[in-house]
């Protein structure tokens, strides 16, 4: 909860975690080849990727851009904050690691509306010496409990630029829950010279395989919305996007890959099938 420390929220009573449901974040987990996820994660895993058997080369091709536009915003673009939407379950690197690589005094601030993800959040935690990071449990439809959240304050300096990362969230989040409302007041809520990072599946390449794997999310219960290219270039409006634009995510800066698995020059847009940019508010 918004407005608690991590400690209190650590010794909370353990909250349900619906291991018996499939979540997006374990699949998502699964995906990447970790081992926070349950047997009835990997059997809706096992269905989507039967339908979109790239998901797992998508998924690690999202960690890669992250990592990317992580480098590039903290090189180029001067940031030292991060607020970091849908974090996911701790998959090292971590962003605050990715970012203290560069800049050691780096700050982060994490959030997610997943148990799971609190219930791993320690990993989260380990921040370098003279950086830091702190863990909000809060949901990103009602993006007040995070704005006004105590660890926000504590952690980030809203007079200076922060990185609002938002990475493979706003799929979760249909029009009903007003994505770009949402998406304005976190841009309207920092200073010029901030940015924004978006990362968004796409049925652009290969609309009945992704029609296919939404409808497997939904079955289980979690919300899925895919989005064109100009429906995610409207999360920008009013911002300068950086180069190269609103791209594919293998496409963007590929050159800074360093280190990851998977470079990307072999692959379609339809194996990756996620729309990314990187964008400064003036
Ligand atoms: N950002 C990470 C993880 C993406 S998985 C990465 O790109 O690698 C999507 C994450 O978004 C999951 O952890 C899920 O729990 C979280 N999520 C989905 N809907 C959310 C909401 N309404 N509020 C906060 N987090 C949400």
């Amino acid at each position: 909860m918004a407005g608690e420390g991590f400690m209190e929220q650590a010794q909370r009573e353990p909250k349900d975690l619906r291991l018996d449901q499939a979540h997006s974040a374990r699949m998502y987990d699964f995906y990447l080849g970790g081992k926070t996820n349950y047997a009835p994660d990997r059997a809706t895993a096992v269905k989507a990727l039967s339908v979109w058997p790239d998901a797992m080369v998508a998924a690690r091709e999202n960690r890669a851009f992250m990592h990317r536009a992580t480098r590039v915003l903290a090189r180029e673009h001067g940031i030292r904050q991060w607020l970091d939407i849908g974090t996911g379950i701790p998959t090292s690197p971590n962003l605050h690691e990715v970012a203290q690589s560069v800049v050691p005094d780096a700050r982060v601030v994490y959030a997610d509306n997943d148990p799971i993800v609190l219930a791993h959040a320690q990993a989260l935690m380990t921040s370098s010496e003279e950086g830091r990071t702190a863990y909000i449990e809060a949901d990103a439809r009602d993006p007040e409990s995070i704005l006004s959240a105590p660890e926000l304050a504590e952690t980030l300096d809203l007079d200076r630029p922060i990185a609002v990362s938002l990475n493979a969230l706003l799929h979760f989040m249909p029009d009903d829950t007003d994505p770009y409302g949402v998406v304005r007041r976190l841009v309207d809520a920092v200073p010029s010279g901030s940015a924004l990072a978006i990362s968004h599946v796409t049925g652009d390449f290969d609309p009945v395989a992704i029609s296919a794997i939404a409808d497997v999310y939904r079955a289980s219960g979690t919300p899925a919305a895919m989005r064109t290219r100009a429906e995610v270039a409207k999360f920008f409006a009013g911002l300068d996007l950086i180069e190269p634009g609103v791209s594919v995510a293998h496409r963007w800066r590929p050159e800074s890959a360093e280190g990851m698995a998977v470079v990307g020059e072999d692959l379609t847009d339809a194996n990756t099938s996620l729309w990314v940019g990187v964008a400064i508010k003036p």
